[in-house]
């Protein structure tokens, strides 16, 4: 699906309606020397490693894209919540 590269929606910063620019979330990158990736290393050692299941088999086939909208006039940011796409693009 195709999702323009602008809106216009409600800005809680300017209290107005201002347009805003369009953006696929993406997950930051993984940070080996981040607390949580420290933990999960500790937990995974010695014998009985993984303490949360691991997910294998998924039953959907499409994910969940989230929208990130930055306000043209302030630059604040926020989230739209993701419906389930095989393919989002910012066009
Ligand atoms: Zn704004």
């Amino acid at each position: 699906m195709k999702i323009p590269r602008s809106m216009r929606t409600y800005c809680p910063r300017c209290k107005t309606h201002t347009e805003f620019a369009v953006s696929l979330y993406k997950a930051g990158k993984r940070m080996a020397a981040k607390k949580g990736e420290r933990h999960q290393k500790v937990r995974k050692r010695g014998y009985g490693g993984q303490k949360f299941p691991e997910q294998h088999n998924q039953a959907k086939v499409t994910r969940k894209q989230t929208l990130t909208l930055e306000c043209k006039e302030c630059n604040y940011k926020l989230m739209r919540k993701g419906i389930r796409l095989k393919k989002a693009e910012v066009a």
